[in-house]
């Protein structure tokens, strides 16, 4: 009995330091605009912001309005005019200071992101790492945008400049909080943009630090601001007139409204979308890592990941053995307390999303699916956490293609296992999608990886493994995923605009 208190006792305390820290930080306005916390001067309304590990109210934020957003742009407008005269080597080097100071104040971030996100916080300090990687490539990059030179007709010549866009706007979805934001403010800013960023509702908190700690390394006040709010702050930003480009990523249904209202103003758009990717599992792969490859292609952030691999195609003859070993492990995965080293999944972002994540195991089983294991309501033991919103890892079987489970993104833990016989057959039945975000191929035959690779319909493709997005490999969809490419030296193109400028050395030359 008291080696059981004691083990609450220390939860209890891990749980109070991290309370302390999330509620110390809502003392200030969640707004960041031209480098300090601003309350919203004219909020339309407010929203809560929970702590999906417990269900406790963290804060309510005012959604921030159309006056809010004016000053926001304004300021980023105002920013722009210095920012975008320094050189890519000053900038660069303010990106690079930003990466080593966030290195520093890793842990405090992770565990904030864990509060905010409900996600565990190895993953978490992951996402930094992402963000740190981030910063330190497009710092390396920003002296390296130039433009061209071409030589004409008797001496005259032309050069194709590279500016930057303007003021840019970032949207955020609530899987990869902070990640999002850095994958979109290193980039933008390394080509001389500035950003106004709205985080999603459900989770504001990293964005905020994020801004805080530009400012603390010397990036200019206004190259980085943040306004909350729900859809309705969005739409503020992406009808403004004074917005040269927006960063979306989200759901397809809001990725279209978005690039409705973008077509408005003919600015330029970025849409980082959904997902139902295919995992093709083939007979001589080897084993233990495709269990594993599933497994990561499915769990992380409880599931909640664009990307993710959670239609799983097992060749026939190794049907039971993957089956047998994939649900053993993920029957052993200690969910629980995401602030807490060794747990391996967290609690999912609200008590709505976790019940349509269990309708929607619900359904499947009333299409004719079978469940493994999970899908089910969870409670953690530690009391504290009995108002959290946890639930099981699924692994559903029989899915048939027609099936709902098997057409819509659930964006949450829930496996999908398909049989198939012939490679044909997988490609074909992996690329009937209107996605295309990723898919992925656990093989040993080098040339079947590779044929696989150019006939899946997906804008990343993963060979043995899965959800790994190292920097420099551009990351976005085909098909109704997405336009565009982050994370790599592509997501420049999509920062800058070209300008071509014609040198005339001799006479006009003229009819009239
Ligand atoms: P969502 O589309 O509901 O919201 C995304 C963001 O858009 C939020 O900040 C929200 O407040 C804002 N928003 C809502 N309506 C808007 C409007 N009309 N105009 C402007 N902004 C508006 O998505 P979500 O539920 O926050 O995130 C989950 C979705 O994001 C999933 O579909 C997931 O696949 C996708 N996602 C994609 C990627 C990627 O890189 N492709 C990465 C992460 C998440």
């Amino acid at each position: 009995m008291l080696r059981i208190n004691h083990r609450l006792l220390n939860m209890a305390c891990v749980r109070e330091q991290v309370t302390r820290a999330a509620s110390s930080f809502f003392e200030k306005p969640l707004n960041f605009v031209d480098g300090v916390r601003v309350d919203a001067s004219q909020p339309t309304h407010s929203f809560v912001v929970e702590e999906p590990a417990t269900g406790k109210q963290l804060c309510k934020c005012p959604s921030s309005g159309q006056e809010d957003v004016n000053k926001a742009v304004q300021s980023a407008r105002e920013a722009f005019k210095s920012w975008s005269q320094l050189s890519g080597l000053e900038r660069g080097r303010l990106l690079q200071k930003a990466a080593l100071k966030l290195r520093e104040r890793q842990e405090e971030f992770a565990r904030m992101e864990s509060v905010d996100q409900g996600k565990p916080l190895w993953e978490s300090r992951f996402d930094i790492e992402t963000v740190i990687d981030g910063l330190e490539y497009f710092a390396g990059l920003a002296p390296s945008i130039t433009g061209d030179h071409l030589p004409l007709q008797g001496g005259s010549f032309g050069i194709v400049k590279r500016e930057p866009l303007g003021v840019c706007v970032g949207i955020g979805p609530w899987n990869y909080p902070v990640q999002m934001a850095g994958w979109k403010s290193a980039p933008a800013l390394a080509c001389g943009n500035t950003m106004v960023y709205k985080p999603s509702q459900f989770t504001p908190i990293t964005t905020v630090m994020l801004a805080e700690l530009y400012i603390e390394v010397g990036i200019p006040k206004g190259v980085f601001n943040v306004v909350q709010g729900k859809g309705e702050t969005g739409r503020f930003l992406t009808c403004h007139p004074g917005v040269d480009k927006v960063s979306f990523t989200g759901s397809v249904p809001t990725g279209k409204k978005v690039m409705a209202d973008c077509a408005l103003g003919i600015k330029h758009v970025t849409l980082e979308l959904g997902g139902k990717s295919p995992l093709l599992i083939f007979a001589d792969a080897d084993m233990e890592n495709a269990v594993k490859g599933a497994m990561m292609a499915n769990f992380l952030t409880q599931g909640e990941v664009c990307c993710n691999g959670t239609r799983v195609f097992v060749e026939r003859s190794i049907k039971d053995e993957f089956v047998e070993k994939l649900v053993s492990k993920t029957k052993g995965m200690k969910i629980g307390d995401p602030t807490k080293d060794g747990t391996m999944m967290g609690a999912v972002i609200s008590k709505e999303h976790k019940e349509k994540v269990l309708n929607y195991v619900q359904g499947a089983k009333e299409q004719g699916a079978k469940v493994l294991c999970g899908g089910e309501s969870f409670t953690p033991d530690d009391p504290a956490l009995s108002g959290g919103y946890y639930m099981t890892p699924c692994i559903l079987d029989q899915v048939e293609d027609h099936m709902t489970v098997a057409k819509e993104e659930i964006f949450g833990p829930v496996l999908s296992l398909f049989t198939f016989d012939t490679e044909e057959e997988a490609v074909r039945r992996a690329n009937d999608s209107e996605f295309g975000l990723a898919a992925g191929v656990f093989t040993n035959d080098l040339k079947r990886a590779h044929r696989l690779s150019a006939q899946l319909e997906a804008g990343y493709v993963w060979v043995n493994n899965f959800n790994l997005n190292p920097v420099g490999l551009p990351f976005g969809g085909f098909k109704q995923s997405g336009i565009g490419r982050e994370n790599a030296a592509a997501t420049i193109t999509q920062f800058t605009q070209q300008k071509s400028v014609y040198f005339e050395m001799g006479d006009v030359d003229c009819p009239y």
